[in-house]
């Protein structure tokens, strides 16, 4: 019989509060029946490009300086390609400035491990990207929620929520462009409003975008990092996951050059390089001059799945809710208006073979429990059909019971 040890816990180890969006993911993994997963926020697993990555590594990964440590900064040749993947977006920037990571996760824990201190009042978005702010918990931080509409955070309300606080925010973690979970984005004056405040109150800016790269409809906007032109600080989060493969976790950070030092030796304590096989795919990825076709095809995929999937709400939730409209990215985001219950929802959606996140898994404080997020962007228009058909069928059972 295994006894019961009573673990010295460091402090921090409260703050480890867990992901619902992963274990809803691992749940969903043990599945065998027919399910359409509305739940993750994976590309389309047609849409990631295997073969020419299989073609690229034949290549490169025979080398055997593939398998050896890398700088903690990037390897040298995946860093000349990513600065001259961004030459003239606005995320373009310069070579002391940028530092490889293992994904965007690394980057928001990299922050936090440099900038958060226990009790330090960092802003979220309600709803924000839970595993982002489970990240500053885990560094103690105390959270401010700052709902979000349409045009994304909603810059009115952070001004009072922080006056009401009675003190300023060290951070404002922000995901500002088709987020993640609503879709929002966060509108050109709103960009300036917040750049504005943080200002004002000396706060930095958490500026994560993993879906900028993916807008399907409408004009792109500056992104923070380009408006802040480097005051206040915005410390810019990027990931390969949502547009080349998740499962490569390669990411990068962008910030000033004065703190790439610190970052470096951040970055050794955790992982001493990102995984170089995974870089030096991503390099012959970028040189060889796919991304810019395969983000070509990407989008036009992801706008015909967001259209078949508010197709198919009109159809079967048009009576019963409402939804968000998203220019770009992966998600969109139900607001049930008949009291079902989202998290009630799950488990009868699942026997009735749908899958989503309940809105409630993206709220610290446990909020819109009458919200889902929906993912348009990995299943097909026939099955996104079939999905929200389904989920219909499970909320008319749990209304009826
Ligand atoms: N930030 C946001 C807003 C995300 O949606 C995700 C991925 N779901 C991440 C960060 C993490 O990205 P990665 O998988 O590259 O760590």
């Amino acid at each position: 019989m295994p006894t019961r040890v009573k673990l010295p816990y460091a402090e921090r180890a409260a703050g480890l509060v867990g992901s619902v969006i992963d274990s809803s993911t691992s749940l969903l993994h043990k599945q065998s029946h027919d399910i359409v997963r509305l739940a993750m926020g994976s590309p389309a697993a047609e849409a990631v490009p295997s073969e020419i990555l299989a073609g690229i590594a034949e290549v490169e990964l025979s080398k055997s300086d593939a398998y050896d440590y890398a700088a903690t900064e990037g390897d040298p040749p995946l860093h000349a390609a990513l600065l001259e993947m961004l030459r003239g977006t606005s995320d373009e920037t310069t070579a002391d400035r940028l530092t490889i990571t293992a994904g965007g996760m690394q980057g928001l824990d990299l922050f936090c491990k440099i900038f958060v201190d226990p009790g330090d009042l960092v802003v979220v978005e309600s709803p924000t990207y839970t595993n982002g702010s489970a990240t500053a918990l885990s560094y103690g931080a105390t959270l401010l929620e700052v709902p979000v509409d349409d045009d994304g955070m909603d810059v009115d309300a952070l001004a009072d929520l922080v006056a009401a606080a009675g003190r300023v925010p060290k951070a404002i973690y922000t995901i500002p462009t088709f987020q993640n979970p609503s879709g929002a984005t966060l509108s050109l004056e709103r960009r300036h409003r917040l750049l504005d405040l943080a200002r004002e109150w000396g706060s930095m800016v958490l500026d994560d975008d993993p879906y900028g790269l993916l807008r399907f409809e409408g004009d792109p906007l500056p992104t923070l990092r380009e408006l802040g032109a480097g005051d206040p600080l915005v410390f810019a989060v990027r990931t390969f996951s949502k547009i080349v493969a998740p499962g490569l976790r390669v990411g990068w950070v962008d910030t000033v050059p004065e703190l790439q030092p610190l970052l470096i030796n951040a970055k050794q304590a955790m992982d001493t390089c990102t995984n170089l096989p995974a870089q030096r795919l991503l390099h012959g990825f970028l040189t060889g001059g796919h991304l810019e076709d395969h983000l070509v095809t990407q989008r036009a995929e992801y706008k015909r799945r967001k259209e078949a999937m508010h197709e198919a709400l009109r159809e079967h939730f048009g009576d019963i809710a409402r939804w968000t409209d998203p220019e770009g990215g992966f998600f969109l985001w139900v607001t049930l208006d008949n009291g079902v219950d989202a998290e009630k929802l799950f488990p009868v959606a699942l026997t009735e073979g749908v899958a989503f996140i309940p809105g409630s898994a993206f709220s610290p404080s446990g909020r819109f429990t009458d919200a889902l997020r929906l993912c348009f962007a990995s299943t097909p228009p026939d099955r996104i059909h079939e999905g929200v058909r389904r989920l219909r069928r499970a909320v008319d059972l749990l209304a009826k019971s």
